[in-house]
């Protein structure tokens, strides 16, 4: 494995991206939170925006998906809906638009791209997160198609999603085998956990208890080869997942920026101490370096490259830049930040970025493993 030439890079936001965006802060300002964002979401096309219009979506780049969703974050939407629909778009959606056959795209598409079904990611179970090469769940033969057998946990939207990227194994297989289930008598999502942050996202474990799945319409990518759909999905989660955050962090730094030129303490303005202004320099060094590899992650994939490195590289540094930040502003704010229930929610938000669609130790292996180490 060679690290392709990081240099390589070419976009830039035309008049219409731009409007979208714009469009977006409006739409992420009222964005109902739970099922209803969902839906205002469908409404405007964005659980559909880089899906081919031959199949009902908007037929966008995946650039112009990311700027969309950065303006969502910028007007506030909440980060639990927004990560829900990212599971959707980035973590089912597109993995069908770049694997599924003809058939298959026509069966889930329309619905998927206009929201009227809404789908999510069921990967992981107790003994196989980072390690998705554990998983235990099965796809086993019925007399009418096949059955996803199997526990999962931490499911986004579980109890909501109508269909679900279920990484299972067909019992005579050593390899993984990805199938679409949708949601029947056959899957239970159980309590919600009872997580501090991202609530909105209604993380759940999922029972696949005989779920019946039509191997035709179910099967994506062939049997036995599930890995390689696994890390597609992930390719396009970890570039894109997070792109709401750089709006949610470009906010956080103009108010930083307008909390130190305003807050005085001693009859100066914070501002005017190097520690304050430093602090606040390296928050949009984080954030537009984060940006950075998030459009490069997006325009990669757009260019139809696999983008395992620039994707990894993107959720890495967004993710830990969206921690990082947040502990910055709070720092600035002094005991302000620490007089409401606010700063746990931030925190616990931006925190739950650094676990799903892989954690940093993960996606330092994938680095590593892409320089030949
Ligand atoms: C907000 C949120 C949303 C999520 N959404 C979904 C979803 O929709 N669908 C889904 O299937 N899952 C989802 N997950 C689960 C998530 O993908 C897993 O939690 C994640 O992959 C880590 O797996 P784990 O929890 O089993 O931790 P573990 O794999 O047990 O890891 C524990 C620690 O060990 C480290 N570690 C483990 N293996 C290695 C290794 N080989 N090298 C270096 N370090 C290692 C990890 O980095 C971590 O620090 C979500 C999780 C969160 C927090």
């Amino acid at each position: 494995m060679r690290a392709p030439n990081t240099l390589r890079v070419d976009f830039g936001f035309d008049e219409a991206q731009q409007r979208r965006h714009d469009a977006m802060v409006a739409c992420g300002r009222d964005l109902p939170a739970g099922e209803a964002g969902m839906a205002a979401l469908a409404e405007v096309g964005v659980l559909g925006l880089p899906v081919p219009t031959s199949h009902g979506g908007g037929g966008e780049s995946l650039v112009s998906t990311a700027l969309a969703f950065e303006g969502l974050g910028r007007g506030g939407a909440d980060g639990g809906v927004l990560l829900a629909a990212g599971a959707h778009l980035f973590g089912l959606t597109m993995p069908l638009v770049r694997v599924g056959t003809a058939a298959q795209q026509k069966h889930w598409l329309p619905r998927l791209a206009r929201g009227t079904l809404v789908g999510t990611v069921a990967a992981t179970e107790p003994d196989a997160g980072s390690d998705i090469a554990q998983v235990a769940a099965q796809l086993v033969d019925a007399d009418d198609g096949w059955r996803a057998r199997g526990h999962k946990r931490y499911v986004t939207w579980a109890d909501r999603a109508g269909v679900f990227l279920f990484v299972g194994r067909r019992p005579s297989q050593r390899g993984l085998t990805c199938a679409l289930v949708e949601r029947s008598d056959g899957v239970s999502a159980g309590e919600a956990y009872a997580v501090p942050g991202l609530r909105e996202a209604r993380l759940a474990p999922v029972v696949f208890d005989e779920a019946p799945v039509d191997p035709d319409a179910g099967l994506l990518g062939k049997a036995g080869a599930g890995m390689a759909v696994f890390q597609l999905s992930m390719a396009f989660e970890r570039a894109l997942v997070l792109a709401f955050r750089l709006g949610t962090m470009q906010a956080q730094l103009d108010a930083a920026v307008d909390f130190a030129r305003r807050r005085r303490v001693g009859g100066k303005v914070i501002a005017t101490h190097q520690a304050v202004s430093h602090r606040i320099a390296r928050m949009h060094q984080r954030l537009e370096s984060a940006r950075l590899l998030t459009y490069r992650a997006a325009w990669s994939l757009d260019r139809g490259d696999r983008a395992q490195l620039p994707a990894a590289l993107a959720k890495w540094t967004l993710a830990d830049a969206a921690v990082d930040n947040a502990l910055d502003a709070a720092r600035l704010r002094g005991g302000l930040a620490y007089e409401s229930d606010a700063l746990t929610a931030e925190l616990t938000d931006v925190f739950g970025g650094t676990i799903h669609s892989g954690t940093a130790d993960v996606l330092a292996s994938i680095v590593a493993a892409w320089l030949g180490l």
